[in-house]
């Protein structure tokens, strides 16, 4: 059984799966085979007699961790004897904090926020800065390991110093009601580990093979935490892409790839060279416009398909016959057969999937927004999370709040910021001050008729969290009976749409615990909070994402809207030109057997049209004629690191177009030089 699990690879995979003991590294182009080898290597341990129990396999997304997770097990024939862990970077942190948490003294009912209740958190600390850009500064503390106290003594500029000061208390604010955010996934379990080395020992000791797909998106935490998980052995295996790293703007670095080999000893370096996704025109377009970065490492991937059909470059006017276009086309595919399933519409920017949108909708097709607006975004939905976070989470003033008033009860904010008062002066969630206050004391805090209100409202409260105890079933019935939640949306504009959501939510906390009956709410909500990132509740529609979305996926057919300059390349603040071309070689690969690429002249973006000009990279990589307006030398900035043959490390402090050249004014330790950046590498 073990060899038949191989027959479907070359030589170079069989020899990545047959690779049992000691570091590995398989660094190789889309398509070739990465994903694959890794998921037989997980059947092909397990066929020849390892626990399942000791191999962990870690990737990004969810809907990767689904596909690659069935992979292997329909290799096995469904016969491993428990599943092996496969899951996504969060998922792990979760499971293990479930487990671990009680080492840094607090409870494991905590739960986990989302990036939208972050930035509200934010906000409410203080109003005086963006909290997108605070909550994205913070995510980059955490995953640098920066702590309150170190960013707040390195902050030198005022708006620093005041963000090292939202860091402290948002921390705290999480601390006292029990929440992790995302980063904390990773964060946590780290600390854990770093503070606790027989922990550390155990679990390494557990996990016995660890493997890591696109592993080039990996951070400096996750490469630290996945060295604690392999302190006890060195078998970690790795697969990547240098060609395919976008996530540089979220901390990925890059090193991690690049550097692997030094640190893990004698590290087995595998490349695989052979594409066996793409045709070959697909291929010979992706590769063309990936050449024109400097910063890589220059891999070959030859094709092993056909020659296929030439890529189809539509030009319309603006986005509304951009999408008539791809209706009319998609509708072709779908009346010769083609699945919806195997159509995917990818774009650089999520906005631009509206107008999509409005013309499926139009045109009666089904489509699968995936990563958009997030289903469980909508604030009918978000308010029922908060009422069963309050109902596991007596700490959680955050979502209490939330809910306090809703459906109306009279509760003001006045009520809820005296509330707010006394939770900080007696160090008690608001909860607990209902509860424990005399009917007396609490009118004393919010006079009699809000105290009255807020005894009966926790009484319900508490009512069904005995009733959960008892059945979860039942508690989803009283739940909507106890609060006649769908009630406040009849007859208001939008209520039937809402109405529709709530149903269909309780339908799916029904069908999780159909299909875990022993699982509890907490773990619901956990699960809904690492779904809820990328995903979105799957149907047959044709699916549209982001390009960052798309990693690691494949479709017979890919559409690519909106290759226009500034919104593919994305220029702006903290663009980088040559992870806009890694993001497009990205999009390019998906495509199995057809890719046709879109620009318009116009689109109406954040309430004015706008005209624009066709992508770069249109023409970089040889899909429409004419010269090149911005070369591939464009890729420095200043503040790069680079390196000279004879005047060795240098920063960039300077950049100047001369021709098809860039002038780079370099400081090489104290001393300016202007180099053109043909001799110069970047690093
Ligand atoms: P990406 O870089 O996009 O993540 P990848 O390197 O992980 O790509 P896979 O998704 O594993 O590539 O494989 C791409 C396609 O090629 C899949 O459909 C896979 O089944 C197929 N494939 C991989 N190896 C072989 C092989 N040896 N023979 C035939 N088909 C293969
Ligand atoms: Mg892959």
């Amino acid at each position: 059984m073990s060899e038949n699990i191989l027959k479907t690879l070359n030589e170079s995979q069989v020899e990545a799966v047959r690779h049992i003991d000691g570091a590995m590294l398989i660094l190789a182009g889309a398509g070739s085979g990465k994903t694959k080898t890794i998921t037989t290597r997980v059947a092909y341990l397990i066929s020849i007699g390892i626990d399942p129990a000791s191999i962990l396999t870690l990737t990004f997304t969810n809907k990767a961790a689904r596909e690659m997770y069935s992979r292997a097990v329909s290799l096995l024939g469904n016969k491993a004897i428990y599943p092996p862990l496969l899951c996504t970077f969060h998922k792990f942190g979760l499971l293990f904090l479930k487990f671990h948490i009680s080492l840094l003294n607090r409870k494991n009912n905590f739960v986990i926020i989302d990036s939208d209740d972050k930035k509200k958190i934010i906000k409410n600390i203080e109003k005086e800065l963006t909290s997108s850009m605070v909550s994205a500064e913070i995510s980059r503390y955490k995953n640098s390991l920066i702590t309150p106290e170190v960013a707040k003594s390195a902050a030198e500029q005022k708006v620093y110093k005041q963000i090292a000061d939202i860091y402290e208390k948002y921390e705290n604010y999480l601390l006292e009601n029990n929440l992790v955010d995302f980063d904390d996934l990773l964060l946590l379990p780290y600390k854990i580990l770093e503070q606790n080395h027989d922990l550390a020992y155990k679990i390494s000791n557990k996990y016995q093979y660890i493997m890591v797909d696109e592993y080039q998106d990996t951070n400096e935490l996750q490469y630290k935490l996945l060295q604690k998980l392999c302190c006890n052995h060195q078998n970690l295996c790795v697969v990547g892409d240098d060609d395919q790293s976008i996530y540089g703007w979220r901390g990925a670095a890059i090193k991690n790839i690049l550097c692997f080999s030094e640190q893990f000893e004698n590290t087995k370096v595998i490349k695989l060279e052979e594409n066996y996704r793409s045709t070959d025109t697909i291929l010979k377009h992706a590769n063309l416009l990936i050449e024109h970065n400097r910063d890589r490492l220059g891999k070959t991937l030859k094709g092993t398909r056909c020659e296929g059909k030439s890529v189809r470059v539509y030009e319309s006017m603006d986005e509304n016959e951009e999408t008539r276009k791809l209706i009319s086309d998609i509708k072709s595919l779908i009346s010769q057969g083609v699945s919806p399933k195997d159509i995917a519409i990818l774009f650089r920017v999520n906005a631009l999937s509206r107008s999509l949108e409005e013309g499926f909708n139009k045109a009666g097709l089904g489509y699968n927004l995936v990563g958009g607006i997030k289903f469980y975004e909508r604030s009918e939905i978000k308010d029922l999370i908060a009422y069963f976070r309050v109902i596991t989470n007596a700490n959680d003033n955050f979502s209490f709040k939330r809910i306090i008033n809703k459906p109306k009860r009279g509760i003001g904010k006045t009520t809820i910021d005296k509330l707010d008062l006394e939770s900080i002066e007696q160090k008690k969630s608001i909860y607990n001050i209902i509860n424990d206050s005399t009917p007396a004391e609490l009118s004393g805090i919010v006079g009699q008729k809000n105290a009255r209100t807020l005894k009966v409202f926790l009484a319900s409260v508490m009512d069904l969290q005995d009733i959960l105890k008892d059945s979860k079933m039942r508690f989803l019935d009283l739940f909507e009976e106890t609060f006649d939640f769908k009630e406040q949306y009849h007859g208001i504009p939008d209520g039937y749409d809402k109405i529709a959501n709530i149903d269909e939510f309780y339908g799916y906390i029904r069908d999780f615990f159909i299909q875990n009956p022993d699982a509890k709410l907490d773990e619901f909500l956990a699960n809904i909070a690492l779904e809820s990132e990328q995903d979105n509740l799957d149907n047959d529609g044709v699916s549209m994402m982001s390009i960052h979305a798309s990693k690691g996926l494949e479709y017979k057919h890919i559409f690519i809207i909106g290759m226009e300059e500034g919104f593919f390349p994305l220029i702006g603040d903290g663009s980088d030109i040559e992870e806009e071309r890694r993001l497009g070689y990205v999009a390019f690969t998906r495509a199995i057997d057809e890719l046709t690429v879109s620009y318009v002249h116009s689109r109406f973006y954040k309430g004015r049209r706008t005209d624009l000009q066709k992508s770069r990279f249109l023409t970089e990589s040889g899909l429409i004629e004419g010269s090149l307006n911005i070369e591939k030398t464009a890729a420095y900035k200043n503040g790069d690191l680079i390196k000279h043959k004879i005047f060795g490390m240098g920063r960039v402090i300077g950049v100047q177009r001369v021709g098809k050249e860039l002038k780079l004014t370099i400081n090489f330790g104290g001393s300016k030089k202007d180099i053109l950046s043909s001799f110069v590498e970047k690093i």
